[in-house]
């Protein structure tokens, strides 16, 4: 029979931060800022995933101003994917960083090259696999064709091996989880997936010139404060943006006044039909969401809560964060007693 690892794996909800002294007297004292290596630096570690519910110039330019960036998503052809990041630069929001997202077939060293002439500030190598030989190849020609100082990120990985292989292929920073996100059905269709957590204290152990990007299933600040905690230098985020003015899609309003917008995995039935006018296997769902107004205040909220997290360990950046940060796992009954508890309560 075959070996079956029995180490535990772990997933956000599993642990908690331990509070610490902190002689921090304001959250306006902590940084955000993140460096991810090869010129790419956010003053906010939040990227909006590449995906045609989430990202495209709405996006990027709310998210940029506010010091994260938004990955404009591929699903379209060169020429729109290139005038969305010409309108994010040409409309005064020079400065801001900017992400465009490529596949590793097809025309995609034709896009990778329109994408940087038209201002994108880092390429995003974007598949479900990425530890795979085409994605090793595809690093190769988009580095031979935009040169060493454009910043690649790469993914998605979800092993040490993983982040290793695509740091030594040339990737700058690397998307880690696979089957992690709330719109996926990967683990679920493949069997293949570790959990969100775990992908990242796994990958932290990297001993490569890399930075990791937790991408997937981070539903709330306290999410983005673990995974920073376990060595994530920025987060990918997708429903925590989903159903904004900012994301792509019309609100449609139901019997009772409700109002919706629609978030799809990029690999659910309706997003390939959508693209390529039928599908294959599929491994995510679309969904509806509620419609939530502006993303500015979600981003401010989301980053409050980064200070506030960073503050509870006394650290005052990410580096101090990560070198203070002390993790503990906790039970299911911790887990009860750290959600919200009084609704539904029996009194
Ligand atoms: P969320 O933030 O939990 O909603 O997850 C968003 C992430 O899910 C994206 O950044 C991708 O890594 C991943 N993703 C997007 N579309 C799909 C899909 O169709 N199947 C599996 N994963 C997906």
């Amino acid at each position: 029979m075959k070996n079956v690892s029995t180490y535990e794996n772990l997933s956000y909800d599993d642990v908690l931060l331990v509070p610490q002294y902190s002689d921090i007297r304001s959250r306006s004292e902590v940084s955000t800022e993140t460096d991810l290596g090869n010129g790419l630096i956010l003053r906010l570690p939040i990227i909006a995933s590449p995906m045609d519910t989430i990202s495209e110039a709405a996006m990027a330019v709310s998210l940029g101003n506010a010091g994260g960036a938004a990955i404009i998503h591929r699903y379209n052809g060169i020429e729109n994917q290139s005038r969305m990041i010409n309108i994010a630069t040409e409309v005064g929001n020079k400065g801001i960083n900017i992400g465009a997202a490529v596949g590793i077939s097809g025309d995609f060293i034709e896009r990778a090259q329109s994408l940087i002439d038209s201002g994108a500030t880092f390429l995003c190598v974007d598949v479900a696999h990425g530890h795979h030989i085409l994605m090793k190849e595809a690093i190769a020609s988009i580095r031979k064709a935009v040169g060493d100082g454009v910043h690649i990120m790469a993914g998605n990985i979800a092993t040490l091996e993983g982040i290793n292989d695509l740091a030594d292929w040339g990737a700058d920073s690397i998307r880690c989880n696979i089957g992690g996100g709330s719109i996926c059905s990967t683990r679920v269709q493949t069997g293949h997936g570790v959990p969100g957590l775990q992908t990242i204290i796994d990958c932290a152990k990297t001993d490569r010139n890399v930075t990791i990007i937790a991408d997937g299933g981070i539903r709330n600040s306290g999410d983005m404060v673990k995974a920073f905690a376990c060595g994530a230098d920025a987060v990918m985020c997708g429903s925590l943006l989903a159903g904004t003015d900012e994301t792509p899609g019309k609100v449609t309003e139901d019997a009772n006044g409700s109002r919706w917008k629609t978030y799809r995995g990029m690999a659910s039935k309706e997003a390939q039909v959508s693209w390529r006018g039928n599908y294959s296997s599929y491994e995510g769902v679309s969904a509806r969401v509620p419609y939530r107004g502006s993303v500015v205040k979600i981003i401010e909220d989301l980053e409050r809560g980064i200070r506030s997290g960073f503050s509870y360990s006394g650290a005052r950046n990410l580096t101090e964060f990560q070198s203070v940060a002390e993790i503990v796992k906790q039970t299911p009954a911790g887990m009860g007693e750290s959600r919200t508890h009084i609704i539904g309560r029996k009194w």
